[in-house]
């Protein structure tokens, strides 16, 4: 299996999922069209189809001008039926699809949206919007409860998992971890080296799921520093998870 990696609109990833032993590819999350369609004729491989993770459209917005020039499946989850251009898959928790004789396992994360996937081929995940590299997505549809439940999901993956997702925040989303846990070392180091990857023009994604545990906030409910920190600007606030989780998502959104 190759994964290739296709920076889109300003921060946006697409990737180009290939079975190598058949040649037959995937796009998740199609921004644009044309410099998927420039990769897919580079790699020449045949494309098949297309895996969304949510209807917005910057990662949908390629989807009718793919469709004009191959004849595609499109997967999605099955709420979004209506929102996802040409959409042909309607998908839910546990479905299996297949790219020539890869298989991929269908998740269902809602929060960022109330129709999001992420699909999981072989130790690569593709999450879109829910799961950024230290961080995660905004709570457009879904409530904290919500979205605390699927990162949770997300994070049970094995340590080893790779995590591809939507955008390159990395940076903004690691400035961000250091106010809510500054003495965690892993953050400061991971800052610095993110920052000397941007100086180079080279992409901080994917990660892996045991970097994203020690490092990102949204994983981190546990964290005893997040706790303290928290407690002492807001006394009133619970100690569960989903209430630490829901007030670090409300301070990075005034971040
Ligand atoms: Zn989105
Ligand atoms: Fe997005």
């Amino acid at each position: 299996m190759k994964v290739i990696q296709i920076p889109l609109l300003r921060d946006n990833y697409g990737y180009l999922i290939v079975c190598e032993k058949t040649n037959e590819a995937a796009i998740v999350d199609p921004s644009e069209a044309e410099p998927v369609l420039r990769q897919v004729e580079k790699e020449k491989v045949t494309l098949k189809a297309i895996l969304n993770t949510h209807h917005h459209r910057d990662h949908t917005g390629g989807n009718s001008g793919l469709l004009e020039s191959l004849p595609l499946q499109v997967y999605g989850h099955k709420n979004d039926e209506y929102r996802i251009p040409g959409l042909t898959h309607p998908l839910d928790e546990g479905d299996e699809i297949r790219i020539g004789e890869l298989k991929g396992r269908i998740l269902f994360i809602p929060g960022h949206t109330k129709g999001h996937i992420a699909y999981l081929f072989e130790n690569k995940l593709f999450c879109g919007d829910t799961l950024f590299v230290a961080g995660c997505g905004r709570l457009f549809e879904g409530t904290a409860e919500q979205m605390h439940s699927s990162l949770n999901k997300l994070q049970q993956l094995p340590a080893d998992t790779l995590v591809y997702c939507g955008h390159e925040y990395t940076e903004k989303n690691l400035q961000f971890a250091m106010t809510v846990e500054p003495n965690n070392k892993k953050i400061t180091d991971k800052l610095q080296s993110v920052r000397s990857l941007k100086a180079k023009n080279i992409s901080t994604v994917p990660s892996t799921m045991a970097e994203e545990r020690e490092t990102n906030p949204f994983l981190r409910w546990e964290s005893k520093e997040i706790h303290e920190n928290l407690k002492s600007r807001f006394p009133n606030l619970g100690s569960d998870p989903v209430s630490v989780f829901a007030k670090v998502r409300e301070l990075k959104d005034q971040f």
